[in-house]
Order: C-alpha cells, then sequence, then structure tokens
C-alpha cells in the first residue's frame, strides 16, 4: 500500500476510546445529566439477553435501535434512562449448558443440585461479562450503574414477593394437571414451548366389546378409565351409562360408557376412549365425570407396569406391538393408514410432547383475584383497549387480543435446577404436634409460601422446599417492575411505568402479554 494514503478506518483505534469519553462523562446515567426543573422522563427496560452466549445480529438491531431513541429523548432535555440487564434464562440456558456437558461426555443427571447450580451460573457469568463488552462495543448508551441480573437477590425477593401475593390473591394454585413433558429434557413445558406439526399416523379402529371406536394411541389403552359418546348421539342411547365387558390384548376388562358433549359425533365411530392421565382433553372430561386417573407412561416416555407384558416399552415401540397382538386377537376392524393429525414437539429437542399429570404451580389467567378483584387476562386486554399500551405495529394488537382470548392457565413449575427455586414449602407426611398442640392437630398448613424454611405453630414438623423452578419467564414477566424497584430508590416513581419497549414480535406472548398480566 502507498504510505500517502491514510490507513483504512480501524474502529479499534477509535470506537473503545470514545465510549470511555461517554462513560467518563457520566451521562448515560440520568442521575447526572443537567436537567430543567420539571423536564419529564423517559425511559427504556433493555430487553435483557440472555447469558448463555455471545450476541447476534438481533441483538445488534435492538442495541441501535434503542440506543437511537435514547440519544434523541436525552439531547430533548428529557430525563433519560436506558436500564441494561441479563437474563438467567432458565430453561434455555439449561439447554445450552446440557450440550457442553454432552460434549464433555458428562450428563446433567448425574451431577448434584448444587454443583449444576453452581457450574451454571459460573457459565452464566462468563457470558453475561462477554455480552456486555459486545454492548460496549455497539455503543450503547445504558447506565451500567443500575445494570441488573435476574438472578440478583433483590430480583429474587421481588419475583417471590409477586407469587406470594398471587397466591394470597388465588391467582397461584398448585394442582396436579395436564402438562407437556419431554421425556429428553425431564421437565415440563408451557403451551407455548410446545411446537405443533401435523403427522401421518395410522388410525386403529378397536373392538371394544360391543363397540367400535378409533383412536391413534394404542398403548394408552392400559389407562382407560371410560369410554365417552355423545349424549345426542341416539347409536348410542342404550349403553349410555353402563358397563360394558370388553376383550383386551390382556384379557378381558369391564369400562363404563359414559355421555359427554365434548364427544365429536363425526370423529371416527362417535365413541372415543377416555384416558385422564394422559390427554388433557380427557383429563377435562374424567374431571367432569370423576374418573380415575391411571398413568401408564412415566417421565422416560416408556409403558409402566400397569402395560402389562409391554411395560418397559417405549410409545411407538408399543403401539406397533399392541397392534399386532391385537391384529392376531381379531381385535382390530380397520387401520386409516394416513390419518393426519396434529402432535405437539418440544421446542428445543423436537421430541414427541407427552402429556402427564403432575402438581405443578400455576397462574389463573381468567379467574377473579379474591383480595384484588383483577382478572389477569381480562385487564391486560382492557389496558391495551384503554390505549395505556400502544402497539407498533398496529397488527400485532389483533394477534394478543386473539391470544389472549385463548388463554389457558400458566403452568409455571419446572424440573429443572437453573432458575429461581419456586418458594413453596410443603408440610411432611407425619405430623408431630408439639405439647398441648394435641387438640391442634389437622390444623397445619400444609403449603407455606416463605423464603425461607417455615415454623409451624401447632407442630414440629419440617417443611420441606418444592425442588422445581420457576419458569423463566414469569421472573422476566416481572423485569420492567422488578428492575426499578431493585434499583435507586425513586427510580420506580421516576419511571414506571416505562416509555418504550422495544422487542422482537416472536417473543410478543411470552414476554410481551405476560409483563402486560403482571405489571
Ligand atoms: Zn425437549
Ligand atoms: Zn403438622
Ligand atoms: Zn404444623
Amino acid at each position: 500500500m502507498r504510505d500517502d494514503f491514510s490507513k483504512p478506518y480501524d474502529p479499534k483505534d477509535v470506537e473503545d476510546k470514545i465510549y470511555k469519553i461517554w462513560e467518563k462523562s457520566g451521562y448515560f446515567n440520568p442521575d447526572n445529566l443537567p436537567l430543567q426543573k420539571g423536564s419529564r422522563s423517559f425511559c427504556i427496560i433493555m430487553p435483557p439477553p440472555n447469558a448463555n452466549g455471545s450476541l447476534h445480529l438481533g441483538h445488534a438491531v435492538f442495541v441501535a435501535l434503542e440506543d437511537i431513541m435514547t440519544r434523541y429523548q436525552r439531547m430533548q432535555g428529557k430525563r433519560t434512562l436506558w436500564l441494561p440487564g441479563a437474563d438467567h434464562a432458565g430453561f434455555e440456558t439449561q439447554v445450552v449448558f446440557e450440550k457442553k456437558l454432552e460434549k464433555e461426555g458428562r450428563n446433567r443427571f448425574e451431577i448434584t443440585r448444587n454443583e449444576l447450580y453452581k457450574e451454571t451460573l459460573e457459565f452464566t457469568l462468563k457470558n453475561k461479562k462477554t455480552t456486555e463488552d459486545q454492548l460496549k462495543k455497539l455503543g450503547a448508551s445504558c447506565d451500567w450503574s443500575r445494570e441488573k441480573f435476574t438472578l440478583d437477590p433483590d430480583i429474587i425477593q421481588i419475583v417471590y414477593k409477586t407469587f406470594k401475593k398471587l397466591y394470597d390473591d388465588g391467582l397461584v394454585y398448585r394442582d396436579a394437571r395436564p402438562v407437556n413433558w419431554c421425556a429428553k429434557h425431564q421437565t415440563s413445558l408451557s403451551d407455548l414451548e410446545v411446537k405443533y406439526e401435523e403427522r401421518k399416523d395410522p388410525l386403529y379402529y378397536i373392538k371394544y366389546g360391543p363397540l367400535i371406536l378409533a383412536t391413534v394411541r394404542l398403548e394408552t389403552k392400559f389407562g382407560d378409565t371410560a369410554v365417552a359418546v355423545n349424549p345426542k348421539d341416539e347409536r348410542y342411547k342404550e349403553y349410555i351409562g353402563k358397563e360394558i365387558e370388553i376383550e383386551t390384548v390382556a384379557g378381558r376388562a369391564k369400562i363404563k360408557v359414559i355421555a359427554d358433549e365434548y364427544v365429536d359425533m363425526k370423529f371416527g365411530t362417535g365413541v372415543v376412549k377416555i384416558t385422564p392421565a394422559h390427554d388433557p382433553d380427557d383429563f377435562e372430561i374424567g374431571r367432569r365425570h370423576n374418573l380415575e386417573i391411571k398413568e401408564v407412561i412415566d417421565k422416560y416416555g416408556k409403558l409402566n407396569e400397569k402395560a402389562g407384558q409391554y411395560a418397559g416399552m417405549k410409545i411407538m415401540e408399543a403401539r406397533a406391538k399392541i397392534a399386532e397382538d391385537m391384529k392376531a386377537k381379531g381385535l382390530i376392524e380397520k387401520i386409516d393408514e394416513n390419518y393426519a393429525h396434529t402432535v405437539g414437539h418440544c421446542y428445543k429437542c423436537g421430541n414427541t410432547i407427552e402429556p402427564r399429570v403432575m402438581p405443578q404451580w400455576f397462574v389463573a389467567v381468567n379467574k377473579k383475584g379474591v383480595k384484588s378483584g383483577k382478572i389477569l387476562a381480562k385487564d391486560a386486554v382492557a389496558e391495551v383497549k384503554k390505549g395505556k399500551i400502544k402497539f407498533v405495529s398496529k397488527r400485532f394488537e389483533k394477534i394478543f387480543f386473539h391470544w389472549m382470548k385463548n388463554i389457558r392457565d400458566w403452568n409455571i413449575s419446572r424440573q429443572i435446577v437453573w432458575g429461581i427455586r419456586i418458594p413453596a414449602w410443603f408440610h411432611e407426611s407425619q405430623c408431630t404436634p408439639r405439647k398441648n398442640q394435641e387438640k391442634n392437630i389437622g390444623k397445619c398448613e400444609q403449603i407455606i409460601i416463605s423464603d425461607t424454611e417455615p415454623k409451624c405453630e401447632f407442630c414440629d414438623s419440617k417443611f420441606i422446599q418444592d425442588t422445581d423452578v420457576f419458569d423463566t419467564w414469569f421472573s422476566s414477566g416481572q423485569w420492567p417492575f422488578a428492575s426499578l424497584m431493585a434499583n435507586k430508590s425513586n427510580d420506580f416513581k421516576n419511571f414506571y411505568p416505562t416509555s418504550i419497549m422495544e422487542t422482537g414480535w416472536d417473543i410478543l406472548f411470552f414476554w410481551i402479554a405476560r409483563m402486560i398480566m403482571l405489571g
């Protein structure tokens, strides 16, 4: 190169120096801005990047957009805060960390809870440092003195308080309900974390005594506790309320015939088998008719001892074997080989989701709070309709309304280690009342929400903490108010509600809808 040309621009020579000057000025911090009296506030809470890897191009876009807005408002003389943060990202991080373990020939199930947490924390903090450096390299004019991490102790306390408040309000409850179970990741997932895809499977028309019914899932038949028909269906009137005797691969058995409006007369023969333990719709029918919940698939996605000779088999393997045995016994009337239906998959590993009934914590989104009178979903919709929250672009508002109309209770328990452990304590099974408290036996609270181990006033029983952690979106759904409350004493008053939340449309439901409900 000819040396009378100046060197090409090298950002390394220039940009770090400039960023240092900016930082030294202190003007990223609204407390240092030379403000006119009565100047208005402007605040953006940075969507906290997941601290499990480096930033990608999408992050660069959000930094550019939010930085432009922040700098513009700051120069307009507003008390401007752009609050940075980092997200522990629960299950997301666990998946990344698990892959790392796999490469090292290790497995998370061999590591103790504390060790796994410690290792994941180290991994996360290292990544957090990387993303912070990258944000600085991008020139982000955010106030680092206010940076927050979703696992900061003060944030955890706020998340605990919210949980307790919702619990006392009856808007958080524990119930054994069907959850979306991933057998690889060994955890339940929220409805949003399940990807539905159309698939073709054989639809078997099987003989159940005098009836014929259509099903894909032969392997769940060991968990059937009824067969159901529509009450309006003339064809089956005589069987309703009766027990029928059926021939099965495991010998003769009896099963009850129930009538429920939910049954679609046009599907198959209009008769369906009801497996409350492994199908969410069947579970609801089971509740309405008081049916037994008989689990036949275990947490590894294998049939359990209730499946007799098929115990230990994986689902698809068992299905094929059962089909074969039923054919041999003449129990299959016909097979529709190309039946198209939708099946849920884990959004991370693609494994088929198995509905299992497990006790979990749920946020009731359509129920009225006993104290507050609030209905989370309805009130969130009302705020948007009133114009207190505006969507740019407008078309996402419609999608939001549609989703909120169909929203179901939100499962916030995750069977993983990485995250905020749920502050619920369960009374041990044995109760030993204290001296002179014998008359109060049975009065003990069975569940106590507390950040430390609770003591009971009547007995000396131990309380055991829930081993599950919160869905990461339960804490990020509280991020705008939590990150401000956990900061300087006037921040919440000065900056909440914030001015703009800039984020990708792909987390409209994961994050935005939940922030509106919890905010
Ligand atoms: Zn999975
Ligand atoms: Zn007790
Ligand atoms: Zn007690």
